[in-house]
């Protein structure tokens, strides 16, 4: 920045920053190596770079950004990136992009197939916030027909590894109802070993380690929920880490699947439980009976102050998903989701993605998401990352 008077107004006209040496010094005061850039200051930051940027324009000279600024955006991305994740939300049919949608639709001839690549992203990318998770939900009924091939669930699980991989990802527990991809010609077993051979293959080429997680689902016949209770308990142990029940919460309490949680407890296999991604709900407090072991979403706890300290006391850990929270209109906005709340009151968190592919995130946006719009400082994101870790069900 040697030679460039910011003092100098007619420059460019625009009304730019005083004396931007002390400004600049003083962020460095507040933030020494960037590492705590909160809420006024990151504000000032931003309007430093951009005055900069304008009067670069205007006067057609070349002004690097501020350092500090330059410093902690690369910071802050190269950190995120750096730190070694655990994802334990993630839906195996809620990872396919566009792009994998479309291979996969023609691979198997599917209808689908001869719409364009921006048609399907309108179909299956969520990427603004709908009415419900019910709404959301809709898109799932487009991805089962291309999951019902065992090449086809071979990809998805195997692209899903390379992409944590990417992500310095280490551990990922991936969640699917298998029964949605049984055929005449592909069994409920077969689908679940097909899964596990990949996530296996997954750990062999990209290093990522892995469980499977049996996704009841609250909306299935009766005998379907069944099929895979048995199923999750055959292979308990062999690649299946854990049990969860998903989808339409306010149509479908948990009260209804009490007796299936019972017979995974008595077996001794662990589950989590979407809950409280809707409010009014009865489920956290039977969930808590039954012996859950983490909590998927658990957006509406902060409205249930007893169970929340409950939650906290037993160190039941939530796993958050911050952008499906307000796609699926679970909260207003960012910086109004509870996850603060949670930390504050002592609950772990496991930062996760839900859907990637119909989200259009990865789970390094998630994160940057709690620096940059949550204003939370590089060592709580670390913190929180490592949390990710000790909730896992694997080795239980
Ligand atoms: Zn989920």
């Amino acid at each position: 920045m040697a030679g460039i008077s910011y003092d100098d107004e007619t420059r460019g006209g625009a009304p730019l920053v005083k004396q931007p040496q002390r400004f600049l010094r003083s962020c460095w005061g507040v933030s020494p190596q960037g590492l705590r850039i909160k809420g006024e200051v990151r504000e000032r930051l931003k309007r430093y770079a951009w005055k900069a940027y304008r009067l670069a324009r205007v006067s057609r000279v070349r002004i690097p950004p501020s350092p500090h600024f330059l410093f902690i955006r690369m910071n802050q991305k190269e950190f995120i990136q750096g730190l070694p994740k655990a994802e334990v939300h993630l839906h195996l049919d809620g990872t396919l992009t566009p792009a994998l949608f479309m291979e996969l639709a023609k691979e198997s001839n599917h209808p689908l197939s001869k719409r364009s690549l921006s048609e399907i992203e309108k179909l299956i990318v969520v990427s603004k916030p709908m009415r419900s998770l019910k709404e959301v939900l809709g898109v799932f009924d487009l991805i089962a027909p291309m999951l019902r091939r065992p090449r086809a669930v071979e990809k998805v699980v195997y692209e899903l590894c390379g992409k944590a991989k990417e992500q310095n990802v280490t551990y990922v527990e991936v969640r699917y109802a298998p029964i949605l991809s049984v055929t005449a010609d592909f069994s409920l077993d077969e689908v679940i070993e097909v899964i596990l051979r990949s996530l296996k293959k997954g750990e062999e080429d990209f290093g990522v380690k892995s469980g499977f997680i049996v996704t009841l689902l609250r909306n299935a016949p009766r005998k379907d929920n069944e099929a895979m209770l048995e199923a999750a308990k055959k292979f308990f142990g062999r690649g299946v880490v854990a049990i969860d029940l998903a989808n339409d919460e306010a149509g479908y309490p948990l009260e209804l699947f009490k007796d299936m949680f019972e017979e995974a407890k008595r077996c001794g296999i662990p589950f989590t439980i979407h809950a409280g991604e809707v409010y009014p709900t009865k489920d956290f407090g039977l969930a808590l009976d039954l012996g859950v072991r983490r909590i998927g979403h658990g957006t509406s706890l902060v409205r249930y102050p007893d169970l929340m300290q409950e939650v906290a006391r037993r160190k039941i850990a939530i796993e958050v998903n911050l952008t499906s929270n307000i796609r699926t209109n679970a909260v207003s906005s960012y910086k109004a989701h509870p996850v603060m709340k949670f930390l504050e009151a002592g609950i772990p968190v496991a930062i996760g993605t839900d859907d990637p592919g119909l989200f259009g995130i990865d789970l390094n946006h998630e994160y940057s998401v709690l620096l940059k719009e949550l204003d939370f400082s590089q060592s709580d994101v670390a913190s929180i990352a490592k949390q990710s870790f000790d909730c896992v069900f694997k080795g239980t």
